[in-house]
């Protein structure tokens, strides 16, 4: 591993323009071209089969009732208990002493929580729920860190049918005290803090704050974790250990509607403020779990998963939760930050405890990139064989670094679109079938319909742009914005009919028909009449060897009408050298896509704004560009970031 950081990689790119399927993963593989045709030929019964791998108390009625679009019902009649799916099935299996987590405490602690283990203090919270008057229906608000409570609570939620709402726990007062009061929840778990960053960060404050601006809240559970002096509320707020850690781990789980309500989560606010996606029981569980099997190409009794996330992101839901317990897996839970105590933290968790799969999101990465391979060297990372990209469109330089640094070379990338509306992975290759391309999420997986299509709805021509619409209903689909089935009609399903829901991505398709996302349409840019992706200006600056990261903004410009704003982040051991370096990426960003699309300003910058999910929130710097008021930032990871790149924000336009 020489790789400095100083040359491109697309040398690595096979002639063919596609790296095949290890041949060694695709004779063992999961899933092969026999399930893309049997989905094709019968799409519901290809998930009454998913459906299948679960453990259901009463079998359905139909698989799918969408007589009433674009409000859809999965496996009418049928009833489960996504908890005892999750734990207790493993447990009467045999498999009790599997490990259900490696977690690892950002300070060095650790705890390998088995599925017994796990099945214990699930009842136990469970009950424990019950006795502060918790009822199916009712809503659980979870503002946590990265800790094992945070999964017990949620699954025991799902026990008694309640309806959890996780928080991040990075998020303000104001933003908790909005989601508590918009999702009407009546309980509030927390902890005394959490470790970020190499130091211990207080949450108990942030709640006893939110709820001094809402009400409703009747109870506080409060989880030990970082000893720091909390305030006390008597009659409200009570310890977890107090009041957990004496139940009986006897709780019997009573079955619930396929439909039953299971959580209630907000999307990152990358484009708008946030909006409370509702996500039901059966079809949710059937599609996380059959995806989190399918994409990763999982191998219960072999493999170790890691999902980076935080698990309050949609994607912690469901594939550090629900995922990954559905199908018995064992997985790593990491509580801190990729730098702490050092840059080589991930690489260090990898050879510890051999993980083979790991899920991440490109930000990450092209912040390794920025650190450089060097800090992969010192660790064993060699049985890592499939690594998942998640959350943006990975540029293809990011998506070959990955490859090559983080999976040996040999490793296969899936980069996975989907939405905290579709619960899971929608657009994604199969990595034992498909032969990948840097930079595409490529085909809709089996049993999902999606099409790229022009402003009147009809299907584009490959090598054209247009929008992503899902033109069948799929079982992990939102069923509604909570509090406001209008607002949900509207969002998704009105654009093109009651029964297409519209995404809010742009897309590209290739001439062999694969998909190429280009950023969300509310950042499309419009320059001279020319309709320019933020995502491809990205990634033709990223592929340029001094650039770790780059986000692009459309800004109003007199003459064009819009002009292109790009703010970089350089790599490790690249030099800012002012006029030369921003002629150079000009010209560069020329060559790669044209004199259209070559920036009107390029700003280095030491940050960029993301939400806490790793998404750059461009509206945001398209507000500083604009010299406007900041839009919502209750999703922001870090304000300050901000009044860094507005002070380095000329004063145009
Ligand atoms: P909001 O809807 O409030 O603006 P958000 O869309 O960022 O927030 P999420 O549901 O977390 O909230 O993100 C989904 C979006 O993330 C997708 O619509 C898409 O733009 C982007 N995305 C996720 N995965 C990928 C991927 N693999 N490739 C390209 N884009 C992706
Ligand atoms: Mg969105």
């Amino acid at each position: 591993m020489s790789e400095t950081g100083t040359q491109s990689l697309t040398d690595d790119i096979p002639a063919s323009g596609v790296f095949d399927p290890p041949a060694e993963l695709a004779a063992q593989a999961n899933v092969t071209q026999a399930d893309y045709d049997r989905a094709a030929e019968d799409r519901l019964g290809f998930w009454a089969d998913a459906a299948g791998r679960l453990d259901w108390t009463k079998p359905w009625d139909e698989v799918l009732d969408w007589t009433n679009p674009p409000f859809a019902k999965w496996f009418t009649g049928g009833e489960l208990n996504v908890a005892v799916n999750c734990v207790d099935r493993h447990v009467d299996a045999g498999r009790g002493e599997t490990v259900a987590y490696h977690w690892v405490g950002e300070p060095g602690d650790t705890r390998d929580i088995t599925y017994a283990q796990l099945k214990d203090e699930v009842c136990r919270a469970a009950n424990a729920l019950t006795s502060l008057g918790v009822q199916a229906g009712d809503r659980v608000a979870i503002y946590l860190p990265m800790i094992p409570e945070a999964v017990v609570s949620m699954l025991a939620c799902a026990r008694i049918g309640a309806v959890h709402m996780v928080v991040f726990g990075g998020f303000s007062p104001d933003a908790l005290a909005s989601r508590v009061e918009d999702a009407g929840a009546k309980v509030v778990i927390t902890a005394d803090g959490g470790y970020r960053r190499g130091a211990p960060s207080a949450l108990k404050p942030a709640v006893d704050e939110a709820l001094t601006k809402v009400s409703g809240v009747d109870h506080v559970l409060v989880v030990k974790r970082t000893e720091q002096d909390v305030d006390w509320t008597e009659g409200r707020d009570q310890w977890w250990h107090d009041l957990v850690d004496g139940q009986s781990a006897e709780h019997e789980a009573q079955a619930f509607d396929a439909e039953h309500p299971l959580y209630i989560m907000y999307t990152s606010g990358t484009t708008a403020k946030p909006k409370g996606i509702l996500h039901t029981s059966g079809g949710y569980l059937t599609q996380v779990s059959w995806t989190h099997w399918a994409t990763f190409d999982l191998k219960r009794d072999t493999d170790v998963f890691w999902c980076a996330a935080d698990v309050a992101w949609v994607t912690g839901h469901s594939y550090i939760v629900y995922g990954p317990l559905s199908n018995g897996a064992t997985s790593v839970m990491y509580e801190g930050t990729p730098e702490t105590p050092h840059r080589g933290r991930w690489w260090e968790i990898v050879q510890q405890y051999k993980v083979s799969i790991l899920y991440a999101a490109p930000t990450v990465v092209r912040t390794f990139m920025k650190w450089g391979a060097q800090e992969l060297e010192p660790f064993d990372t060699s049985t890592l064989r499939v690594l998942g990209s998640v959350g943006e469109p990975i540029n293809p330089e990011a998506w070959l670094w990955y490859r090559k640094n983080v999976g040996g070379g040999t490793a296969t990338v899936v980069d996975t679109w989907w939405q905290t509306e579709t619960g899971a992975h929608m657009i994604a290759p199969m990595p034992g079938v498909t032969a990948t391309k840097p930079g595409s999420a490529q085909r809709a997986i089996p049993g999902i319909s999606a099409a790229v299509v022009d402003e009147e709805g009809k299907p584009i021509e490959p090598g054209a742009t247009g929008y992503l619409v899902l033109t069948e209903p799929w079982p992990a689909m939102l069923r509604t914005i909570w509090g406001s089935d209008e607002r949900y009609v509207e969002t998704y399903w009105s654009r093109y009919g009651k029964d297409v829901y519209f995404a809010g991505d742009g897309a590209k398709l290739d001439e062999d028909g694969d998909i190429w996302l280009l950023g969300r349409v509310d950042d499309v840019m419009n320059v001279s009449g020319h309709r320019i992706s933020t995502t491809e200006v990205e990634s033709a600056l990223v592929s340029h060897p001094t650039v770790a990261e780059a986000a692009v903004v459309g800004a109003t410009d007199p003459t064009t009408g819009q002009g292109i704003v790009a703010f970089v982040i350089l790599r490790g051991d690249a030099q800012d050298s002012g006029e030369d370096l921003v002629t150079t990426l000009r010209q560069h960003v020329r060559k790669e896509i044209g004199p259209i699309a070559s920036p009107r300003q390029i700003m280095v910058v030491a940050e960029l704004p993301k939400t806490r999910s790793g998404k750059i929130m461009r509206r945001l710097l398209r507000d500083v560009a604009e010299n406007r008021e900041l839009g919502d930032v209750s999703t922001l990871t870090d304000s300050s970031v901000m009044d860094l790149i507005g002070a380095k924000m000329p004063a145009s336009s």
